[in-house]
């Protein structure tokens, strides 16, 4: 276990699995209190038990990134326990592929419910307590597709772009009040997410990476860490990509 978070808050939506989990238990093990949020109670409360069995400070709270007024009481119920808010996470995300003509608005409403209008309510929230303390670091999880578009995700490209989008205008905004805003954007990560993919698109995808494999969770969690330490106190409206080199 390492310090580099001692005394900060960090909350991460969608925490419970995936990238949003890895995320979280590294910032645990660097010290950080977390704060997971998630809209599934079972893999919500195993993942709260496996933070408390690391010896983590740690609560999970169920909400819908979705909804406004789960949203805020997320928030609050935070700041009730901690006191203060250092990090958000927004990591929340979900997939709905399909090809243009056949995509429903159903499926285009969800993910960008979901991906992008969920980053704006949870920042919204989030941003009054930050700029309260003058002080904090959000961490939007978009995605290289966000950046270069994807045949058959028009929704989640557009979420992800429009997230990219949302990063530079409110590191903009909020600034001057020490609140900076970043954007990861990963390539093909190893997770529950990807592995609904058939194998002939994940050997296609593999053959264009050129460190030759594809990401783990771990590898986005790490380059997270760079972004609410002193290190990055500088750096704001960035996107950093962990793809492999992917997109270039
Ligand atoms: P994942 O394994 O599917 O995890 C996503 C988490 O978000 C799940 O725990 C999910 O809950 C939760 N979630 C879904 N809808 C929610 C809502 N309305 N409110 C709160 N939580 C919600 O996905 P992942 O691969 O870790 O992805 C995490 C983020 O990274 C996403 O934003 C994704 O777009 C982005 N990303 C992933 C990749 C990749 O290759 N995996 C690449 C680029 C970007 P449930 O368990 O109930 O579904």
């Amino acid at each position: 276990m390492g310090n580099r978070l001692k005394d900060k808050v960090a909350l991460i939506t969608g925490g419970a699995r995936g990238i949003g989990w890895s995320i979280a238990e590294l910032f645990a093990a660097e010290g950080a209190r977390i704060v997971i949020s998630d809209v599934n109670e079972v893999l919500l409360k195993e993942a709260e038990g496996r933070l408390k069995s690391a010896g983590a400070e740690g609560i999970g709270i169920k909400s819908d990134v979705t909804n406004p007024d789960q949203v805020e009481e997320m928030v609050k119920k935070t700041v009730d326990k901690f006191g203060k808010i250092n990090i958000l996470v927004n990591n929340a995300g979900i997939t709905r592929d399909g090809l243009l003509m056949r995509m429903s608005e159903a499926d285009w409403d969800a993910v960008l419910s979901v991906n992008l209008k969920g980053a704006f309510l949870c920042s919204r929230a989030a941003s009054k307590v930050m700029i309260k303390q003058r002080y904090g670091k959000i961490i939007n999880i978009a995605s290289i597709v966000g950046i270069r578009g994807n045949a058959g995700q028009a929704n989640y490209a557009a979420s992800k772009g429009g997230l990219i989008a949302l990063t530079k205008t409110l590191a903009k905004e909020l600034g001057s009040r020490n609140v900076l805003v970043n954007a990861i954007a990963p390539g093909f990560i190893r997770t529950d997410m990807t592995d609904k993919l058939s194998e002939d698109s994940q050997k296609a995808i593999l053959s264009r990476i050129p460190l030759n494999r594809f990401g783990e969770a771990a590898d986005v969690a790490k380059t997270a860490l760079f972004l609410p330490g002193a290190e990055s106190d500088y750096v704001t409206g960035a996107v950093l990509q962990v793809d492999g080199g992917i997109v270039m």
